[in-house]
């Protein structure tokens, strides 16, 4: 590990200035950072921790405003708000069910949406992989059974977060702080493909800084729910996650989102199902037919087959749940 510096600004323009520079990198809980240092993934000429800058770690809510999320609030804070559970239930469930309890005491909001993808080419640190500036993705015919089923190629990195889903549900907006000023970014459009460039997650630029994740208040009739599968149950990235928000009025669906996690290289949301279950009556048939359609698309590799049919089931719960629908299994 080479020898480097930890800076701690006490201010956003210094913060950012100092992340413009070549090899700095930004600190918030060190969860994923402190890995990568350790997989020689990064070498930074020093760290920039972002722990000084006051008035990033709280949750506020309103009606009119919405739901604010410091990018330094911890997973347990969003897990245990009263504010979050009461209106944002994914929100809430995809914090608690993130790695362990002593995890989401450091883990931050936006330290979970940047965390880097844990395919075990890329975290080892003496393969040359794709995203590592090499010339193959070896999972692509190597062991590959955490790996993408929907939007891979030529990496088929997944997405890791557990929180990306939930807020890209609720239609959540980052708020960045950087040399070209304060502005918002749909979480939608802020993950990147590895078709459009495999050597990053997302379009976080030189000096940009997450400040708050800004969550609209969801219209009445709104229910939400986050599922996920699991190898084991004490500490693990899910297999497959996914997070429900459906509009209901009248017995009906008004409007329905649903993002996936871990089955592609970005929390993948699929419209196709969504528009199933518009203006739909909710009962276990139409849930499973908006399930289909939204594995359709799916081109699993040699060993991870079997995701297609659980994100298939929880997709299928998350939705009945969601509507608030008997299930008989
Ligand atoms: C055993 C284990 C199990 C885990 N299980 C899960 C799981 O089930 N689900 C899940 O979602 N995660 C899981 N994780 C990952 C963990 O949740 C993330 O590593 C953690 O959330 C990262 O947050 P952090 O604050 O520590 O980020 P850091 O490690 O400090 O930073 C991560 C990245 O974000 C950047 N960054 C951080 N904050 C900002 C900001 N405000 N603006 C710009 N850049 C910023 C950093 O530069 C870095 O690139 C697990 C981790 C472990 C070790």
């Amino acid at each position: 590990m080479n020898r480097f510096e930890v800076i701690t600004p006490s201010d956003l323009p210094g913060a950012s200035r100092l992340l413009t520079q070549r090899g700095n990198i930004a600190l918030a809980g060190g969860v994923d950072t402190v890995d990568l240092l350790k997989q020689e993934i990064i070498e930074p000429r020093a760290l920039i921790n972002l722990k000084g800058l006051s008035g990033m770690d709280g949750i506020q809510s309103d009606a009119a405003a919405g739901l604010r999320i410091g990018a330094l609030a911890k997973l347990h804070q969003v897990a245990n708000s009263a504010e979050v559970h009461e209106r944002y239930a994914a929100i809430a469930e995809a914090a608690g069910t993130a790695a362990t309890p002593q995890i989401r005491n450091l883990a931050t909001v936006a330290g979970n949406l940047l965390q880097r993808p844990r395919c075990w080419y890329f975290r080892h640190p003496e393969v040359d992989c794709l995203k590592k500036g090499g010339l193959k993705c070896y999972a692509a015919e190597g062991l590959n059974r955490y790996h993408a089923i929907l939007g891979g190629g030529p990496s088929y990195i997944v997405h890791p977060s557990n929180l990306a889903p939930a807020l890209i549900a609720f239609s959540a907006k980052a708020r960045v702080f950087g040399p070209k000023g304060d502005h918002e970014i749909d979480l939608e459009q802020f993950f990147v493909l590895p078709q459009a460039d495999v050597l990053r997650e997302n379009i976080l630029q030189p000096g940009e800084i997450i400040t708050q994740i800004i969550v609209p208040t969801p219209p009445p009739g709104t229910n939400s729910v986050y599922l996920e599968a699991r190898e084991k149950q004490s500490f693990d990235w899910p297999l497959v996650s996914v997070a429900v928000v459906v509009e209901s009025a009248q017995n009906r669906v008004r409007r329905a989102l649903i993002v996936m996690g871990a089955v592609a290289p970005i929390p993948w949301r699929v419209p196709d199902a969504e528009k199933v279950l518009a203006g739909a009556k909710l009962d276990p048939a139409v849930a499973a037919h908006a399930a289909d359609v939204a594995l359709n698309g799916a081109k699993p590799l040699a060993d991870n087959g079997y995701k297609v049919p659980i994100a298939k089931a929880l997709v299928r719960r998350a939705i009945l749940q969601a509507g608030g629908v008997q299930q008989d299994g």
